[in-house]
């Protein structure tokens, strides 16, 4: 009955002002502004790009249907449009299933439509549309010619034979290829999200080959893609316009290793489990922590993080200084080896987190920390999912200090239970981890965790977990999505990866389980529950349309509720290809300066395309 999500319907208190900033500032196309005065409300339809569209409504009259229909809470997303093959159908379809409709309207020949307020989508119309075919998708296509500065326009799927020799000529022969199965190896990451097979693939060794490779994609107007493990989760390094693809896996050494100053000087290919078997034989490590084996490189540039991000920071919290290779094939050091300055704008920072769109990082200074001398693990289930959520932010409020504290729900913790053979109760949990001097410290701590859990409803504290049993159950959570992957052969999955301020978490956590639990698809609800970091891992086809809908309207339902809440689309995972449709509203002004900053840096857009910002 569905055939897409046609657009999405947000209501303006002033649509003049509206209009300047969608056309203005994110370079929106006005498509055509209409007054209802029957109904009492304008409004205006505004084309973005080459497939989505956005509609602006101001319902200027007291009594308008939008009043009478919509629990109105401030500004906000208020409709969703199905665009539909037939209308009648659709109609009687939700008639016979119990479902009411209104605002039936088959008036104007290009567009026909009725509503549905189903009562457990708070505030949230949906639209069931049939269009006159075409009307909408031509109105859009010219918006495609709109190329917005930094953003390159040649896109390259073979190499000529002349761009062969000089790109060979630039490293040695054996480390640049044009090989089918290099480029398909370069082609894509673990998520769902495809893009154009690259050219071919290049291996530097040193700061001045990336910058002579630069220099060339440059003066030739090619894409230019880095790519470290290829371990992303939203197509961060997946070439969207073709192009070279430079891997930078074989600049993988550790330069210094300096103790006295807990530092290290890294090339980017290095891979974090690597270094940090290194830097244990000095007693230091290298903490940001995302699940996967992934090179320093790609932690940079994709600010990663993992289970113990609230006590050791994420990846630029332990960044220091950085050696860049902008578009052009210029160099830049950002930052110093100093712990603290005070001298001008933070380039570190901005690189860090810049998903490869601004520059390739070629050598980085990394912020050390001493091995904790004494670790402490409990598993804590508890009665329910609110009071798991509540213990940590109690634990967080009462100045624990814990080194990880991740919550599961049952459905993972049951899929762990086979995979791993773990034993856990199948309730709501959190895993902890604590670090101290002393085992006489960490039992204090223990036992005020303990205190605290069961005051928010624990059904037991299980600590003192042996060295070998804590391996195994922070094995089983770092592969909690490949263990989910290997339970659905054959599906994608989506995963929602939305933080917020530590005192929402449990309303954060509880909507998204209930969201999950309604929408009917498979869907797991976990997370570093410690820094307000809340996944949900949904699962299913592309091809069934129908369920791929039903999944990216709860992704945008969740990740909607996060923005509400004063939170973030992404906590670690980056926006690559996934999250860009979620950066406007997150950012608002903040995303233009981004892309004017994206353009500066790289006026013609060849650094990695189609990350961060639309195509
Ligand atoms: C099972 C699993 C669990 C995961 N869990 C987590 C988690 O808990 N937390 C988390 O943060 N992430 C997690 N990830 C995602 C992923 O591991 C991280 O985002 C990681 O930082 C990616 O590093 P990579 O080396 O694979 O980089 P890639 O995926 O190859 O690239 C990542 C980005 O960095 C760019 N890039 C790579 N190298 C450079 C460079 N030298 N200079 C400039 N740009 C560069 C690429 O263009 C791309 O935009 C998980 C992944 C998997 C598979």
């Amino acid at each position: 009955m569905i055939r897409r999500i046609d657009h999405v319907s947000i209501a303006v208190r002033d649509l003049e002002n509206a209009k300047r900033f969608f056309c203005g500032v994110l370079g929106g196309r006005e498509l055509y502004t209409a007054t209802e005065a029957g109904e009492g409300f304008r409004w205006t339809a505004i084309g973005l790009g080459s497939s989505c569209a956005l509609e602006l409504i101001d319902p200027v009259g007291e009594d308008s249907f939008l009043h009478r229909f919509l629990d109105r809470r401030g500004d906000g997303a208020h409709h969703v449009t199905f665009q539909v093959n037939d209308l009648g159908d659709a109609r009687a379809t939700l008639e016979a299933r119990g479902v009411p409709t209104f605002g039936y309207n088959d008036a104007d020949p290009n567009w026909k439509y009725f509503y549905v307020h189903p009562r457990h989508a708070f505030g949230v119309l949906l639209q069931f549309a049939e269009l006159d075919p075409g009307a909408w998708t031509e109105a859009l296509a010219p918006a495609i010619a709109a190329t917005p500065q930094g953003t390159v326009t040649s896109s390259a799927q073979e190499f000529t034979p002349e761009q062969i020799a000089e790109l060979t000529a630039l490293v040695e022969p054996d480390r640049f290829s044009v090989g089918a199965s290099n480029r398909e190896l370069h082609a894509r990451d673990i998520s769902p999200h495809r893009g154009e097979l690259p050219a071919g693939v290049i291996w530097p060794l040193t700061t001045g080959e990336v910058s002579a490779i630069l220099a060339w994609c440059s003066d030739n107007d090619l894409p230019v893609t880095p790519w470290g493990a290829g371990s992303s989760l939203e197509g961060n390094p997946v070439p969207v316009r073709g192009g070279l693809v430079v891997d930078l896996t074989r600049m993988d050494r550790v330069l210094d290793i300096r103790p006295r100053d807990l530092q290290v000087d890294v090339q980017p290919g290095v891979l974090r489990k690597e270094l940090n078997r290194r830097l244990g034989r000095h007693g230091l490590f290298f903490p940001p922590d995302p699940g996967a084996d992934a090179t320093i490189g790609g932690m940079i540039a994709n600010n990663a993080s993992g289970v113990q991000t609230v006590r050791y920071g994420s990846t630029r919290d332990n960044v220091m200084r950085l050696v860049v290779v902008l578009p052009s094939g210029d160099v830049i050091h950002t930052g110093t080896r100093a712990h603290k300055s005070s001298a001008g704008y933070d380039l570190t920072r901005l690189f860090v987190g810049s998903e490869g769109t601004l520059g390739v990082v070629t050598e980085a200074t990394l912020k050390l920390t001493g091995l904790p001398a004494h670790h402490l693990a409990a598993t804590v289930p508890f009665e329910t999912l609110e009071g798991a959520t509540e213990a940590v932010a109690a634990m967080i409020g009462s100045g624990l200090d814990p080194a990880a504290l991740e919550l599961l729900t049952p459905g993972i913790i049951a899929l762990m239970n086979r995979e791993a053979g773990l034993g856990l109760a199948e309730a709501p949990s959190l895993f902890c981890e604590f670090h101290g001097v002393s085992e006489a410290a960490l039992a204090e701590t223990a036992a005020t965790a303990e205190d605290l859990c069961r005051q928010c409803g624990a059904l037991s504290f299980r600590s003192g977990i042996d060295r070998k049993a804590r391996a195994e159950l922070w094995r089983a959570r770092h592969e909690a999505l490949e263990t989910i992957q290997r339970a659905h052969p054959g599906k994608e999955t989506v995963i929602v990866d939305v933080a917020v301020p530590i005192s929402t978490l449990p309303e954060m956590v509880v909507f998204s389980q209930e969201q999950v639990d309604a929408a009917g698809v498979p869907g797991f609800v976990f997370g570093h529950a410690g820094d307000g970091n809340c996944h949900v891992v949904l699962v299913g086809d592309p091809a069934d349309e129908d369920e791929w809908v039903r999944i990216e309207d709860l992704n945008q339902r969740v990740v909607g509720r996060a923005l509400e809440l004063g939170g973030t689309c992404t906590g670690e995972h980056g926006v690559g290809i996934g999250k860009r449709r979620f950066m406007a509203a997150e950012h608002g002004l903040g995303y233009e300066l981004m892309r004017r900053i994206k353009g500066l840096v790289d006026p013609k857009g060849i650094l990695n395309p189609g990350k961060i910002f639309p195509d």
